[in-house]
């Protein structure tokens, strides 16, 4: 027995010093040290991928050079390397992509019936599945964000968004029943950085589905996971001309938009460009869908479960470095469990991991850019200045490329530039209240209503509030969740129009009643 009991432990004593050595090689063996629980680091591999060093515009069916002949690098944000060099699109280049679609749209894709569209979009979704690895590291490589983000919601969401409309494609007559839907022609389409290839999918699906043809732009510093997928449709056999890909720059955009040739625009962004394009297209008979900023209210009542609520909350705004449309920038708490929400907002802050976005542990990657890390620095500058309370955990920060730490304002009110403002990084402002009717008010003083969270027991507490808030989406008890088949989109200075589902067809289609 003795000799049993000696050969079992000592191997497992042995074991256990080697996984904690293993772990981290500057870990300390002492299980209250805080290094004793960090992660090993579990970076993605980037071996599978293959990226050119050049990408050219896909218009009409083939890659064409730019006819500026100019190029321009694109970065990977979390380290500062070029990663390849991308062609600078202009007006030329668009008056071409719109041609082709034009022509394409006339001569084949609005003719087809809705059955062989389906196979089309279909095959695009199966070959984005297929390659999804491929996709998620290239995302997170071009665009900064968290490879566990890149993987987990970004791919497997813009495949199933072409799933989804490719289902639609040949029920259009049931869509809308008795209304004869009719496709537009061509769509021009200008999506944002924080969500290159999620937000090409919102955009492209609905508009082949509709019977449409369509002009991309992609945000000028995240282009490659739209490049790779033209590379995608091109393999897919879509049809030359029904995809055209424009990278470059606002230029570009504005003459997407100001071209007579186009009978709708969809454009997810800025509310200042939003409101340009408005102004662009004024007096015009081209549709517009406007998917803009936001400023999100999220609300916990006394009665939340709290834990729930905490992780809610970030997710809400520092998951994705807070780049999202959608974030739940605003905190208000019911009074009485203010102090408690707060301790356990910052106790798991401390825990967030910020840094290589490209390992499966971080949670908080690269900030996009330069422009939009001095954009945030600038809203941390100015909250202190109002008198704000600032808290940022305590954590190194990797010594090149663009990060934030998660960052917390204290007492701040509805006058303060950081409540009213987008700020699109990990800042959260912080308000208290009492009653229902004081949040529901706070809530809705703001120039924004894309989205909202509400935390609570009470079913008939969250119905008042969904009625109530002036925001396109509530979530209830959870945030940031998605599917094709909801609908999205906002109120106010957050733009009109919905993307997914049912309604996410109709400003593709021309209803007669
Ligand atoms: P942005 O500066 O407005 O740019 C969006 C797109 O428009 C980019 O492709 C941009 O090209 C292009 N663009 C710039 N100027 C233009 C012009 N004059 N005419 C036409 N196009 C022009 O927005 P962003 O900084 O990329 O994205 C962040 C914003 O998007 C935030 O406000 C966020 O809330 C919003 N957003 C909204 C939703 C939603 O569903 N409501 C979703 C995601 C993001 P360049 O890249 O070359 O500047
Ligand atoms: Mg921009």
């Amino acid at each position: 027995m003795a000799i049993a009991k000696k050969k079992v432990t000592k191997p497992i004593a042995k074991k256990s010093v080697v996984t904690t050595k293993k772990v981290s090689a500057q870990k300390t063996e002492n299980p209250s040290s805080d290094d004793f629980w960090k992660y090993a680091p579990a970076p993605e591999s980037k071996d599978h991928v293959t990226l050119k060093e050049k990408y050219d515009l896909y218009i009409g069916g083939k890659f064409v050079k730019p006819n500026s002949g100019k190029y321009y690098e694109t970065i990977n944000p979390a380290s500062g390397e070029v990663i390849a060099k991308i062609a600078d699109g202009n007006e030329k280049d668009i008056h071409l992509a719109v041609t082709a679609a034009r022509k394409a749209y006339d001569q084949h894709w609005g003719k087809l019936p809705g059955k062989e569209r389906a196979k089309y979009i279909f095959r695009i979704a199966r070959m984005m599945q297929e390659r999804a690895r491929e996709f998620a590291v290239i995302e997170t490589m071009n665009g900064g964000k968290p490879i566990r983000e890149s993987r987990d919601i970004d791919i497997p969401l813009a495949a199933n968004h072409f799933f989804y409309y490719a289902g639609w494609a040949d029920k259009l007559d049931y869509a809308f029943p008795n209304a004869k839907p009719k496709s537009l022609g061509v769509a021009g389409q200008i999506i944002p950085w924080n969500f290159p290839l999620l937000m090409a999918a919102w955009k492209l699906a609905p508009a082949l589905a509709t019977g449409n043809t369509v002009v991309l732009k992609p945000a000028e510093s995240t282009p490659l996971t739209a490049l790779k997928l033209a590379e995608l449709i091109h393999d897919a056999g879509v049809p030359e001309g029904v995809v055209n890909i424009v990278t470059g720059f606002g230029p570009a955009g504005a003459s997407l938009v100001n071209h007579p040739g186009i009978d709708k625009i969809a454009f997810t962004g800025s509310t200042p460009v939003g409101k340009y394009i408005q102004k662009a297209i004024a007096g015009t008979p081209k549709k517009a869908t406007l998917e803009l900023g936001g400023k999100a209210a999220h609300i916990i009542f006394d009665d939340a479960p709290i834990d729930q609520a905490v992780e809610g909350i970030v997710n809400g705004i520092f998951f994705n470095q807070g780049h999202v449309c959608c974030a739940g920038s605003r905190l208000f708490i019911q009074e009485n469990v203010a102090e408690l929400v707060i301790r356990k907002l910052k106790q798991r802050m401390k825990t967030l991991i910020v840094g290589d976005p490209m390992d499966k542990n971080t949670d908080i990657g690269a900030i996009n850019s330069k422009e939009q890390m001095d954009k945030i620095n600038q809203y941390i500058k100015i909250g202190i200045k109002e008198g704000a309370e600032i808290y940022q955990p305590e954590c190194a920060l990797p010594a090149k490329g663009f990060f934030c730490k998660p960052t917390l304002f204290l007492h701040t009110s509805q006058s303060h530039r950081i409540v009213q403002e987008e700020i699109f990084g990990p800042v959260l402002a912080v308000q208290t209240f009492r009653t229902l009717e004081e949040v529901i008010e706070k809530a809705n003083n703001i120039p924004y209503g894309l989205s909202a969270g509400v935390w609570t027991d009470k079913g008939s507490k969250i119905f008042n509030l969904t009625t109530q808030l002036r925001a396109g989406v509530v979530w209830a008890n959870t945030y940031n969740k998605f599917d094709p088949a909801s609908p999205f989109g906002g109120y106010k200075e957050s733009g009109f129009g919905r993307e997914g589902g049912l309604h996410g067809l109709y400003p593709y289609v021309s209803l007669q009643s």
